[in-house]
């Protein structure tokens, strides 16, 4: 695997590629990776025929009083990780390459950026766009794998990626879990034994309102409720949200119904630690 650090070069690279007419896909990550993010660049590598992968830990993304300073970094392990798993190319670029001091331009989403994670964050899709339209353009990538992991903010891609008719096509890679069913996290590492352990009740309570949806209960409110019943049964923990969306739209209906594709989102913290998850549902 090469590593670059510079954006003209990686982009003089994928040019390169491109002439050729070989395809390529960007695995953007903000680096401690674990099995979930080794799980994107192995289905990378079956769709397109060049791999980049990019480590950025975004400070765009982070709110005033957020984790930006303590997020988890470990660069050597993660180059072994994508040298083991045979990626073509990381990106790993420097605050100052991404953001020079005379850098300035922001984006300002609307739509659903403005429910759900970005009432808790409200400026964290802006610098997501930001950084995710500037990683296309550098690499410029034929397709982006992004994890189920981050529902809404593949969701908030798409619709930047329709909006500014970029030309990339974007994939969605399953959630990949730890044992005891706790969606995998580098924020995971934040967590005592006993939060780790308390944290496996955020997926207990999505597979337990599955099935619930699945024998007839099509009430939103009473579909949250119940998310959120189990969720109290776990002290350590505290709830950001729990809501229930059409896929897609976001829409709230008060009823769903059979047929429907809908998705219950989480997001709670465990202890200091906050955490998401979802499901993805498809009501027969
Ligand atoms: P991050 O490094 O947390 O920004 O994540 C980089 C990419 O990996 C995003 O597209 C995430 O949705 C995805 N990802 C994170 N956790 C998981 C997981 N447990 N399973 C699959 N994909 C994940």
């Amino acid at each position: 695997m090469e590593i670059i650090n510079q954006i003209k070069e990686i982009q003089q690279i994928s040019y390169n590629f491109k002439s050729q007419g070989k395809k390529i896909i960007v695995v953007p990550t903000m680096g401690y990776l674990h099995k979930g993010h080794i799980s994107l660049i192995i289905k990378a590598k079956e769709i397109a025929d060049i791999v980049i992968c990019t480590l950025f830990v975004n400070p765009k993304q982070f709110g005033p009083n957020e984790d930006f300073e303590r997020y988890p970094r470990d660069e050597a392990r993660d180059i072994s990780l994508l040298e083991e798993i045979g990626c073509d190319y990381l990106f790993l670029p420097s605050a100052e390459e991404m953001y020079p001091t005379d850098f300035d331009t922001s984006i300002s989403l609307g739509g659903i950026t403005k429910i759900l994670e970005g009432t808790t964050r409200p400026t964290h899709y802006d610098g997501v766009a930001l950084v995710v339209l500037k990683l296309f353009n550098i690499t410029l990538a034929d397709y982006a794998i992004l994890g189920q992991k981050d529902y809404q903010q593949f969701m908030v891609i798409s619709k930047l990626v329709d909006d500014l008719n970029l030309n990339i096509k974007l994939i969605m890679a399953p959630i990949v879990r730890e044992e005891n069913g706790l969606a995998m996290s580098s924020r995971n590492r934040y967590l005592s034994e006993e939060e780790f352990n308390q944290a496996s009740v955020i997926n207990k309570s999505l597979q337990e309102v599955s099935k619930i949806i699945q024998s007839g209960e099509l009430f939103r409110n009473n579909i949250n409720k119940y998310v959120s019943e189990i969720l109290k049964s776990s002290p350590l923990l505290k709830i950001d949200y729990v809501e229930t969306i059409l896929d897609k739209t976001f829409e709230l209906k008060e009823q769903f119904k059979r047929g429907n594709k809908i998705v219950v989102l989480i997001a709670c913290w465990v202890g200091k630690t906050r955490l998401i998850d979802n499901i993805i549902i498809d009501i027969e």
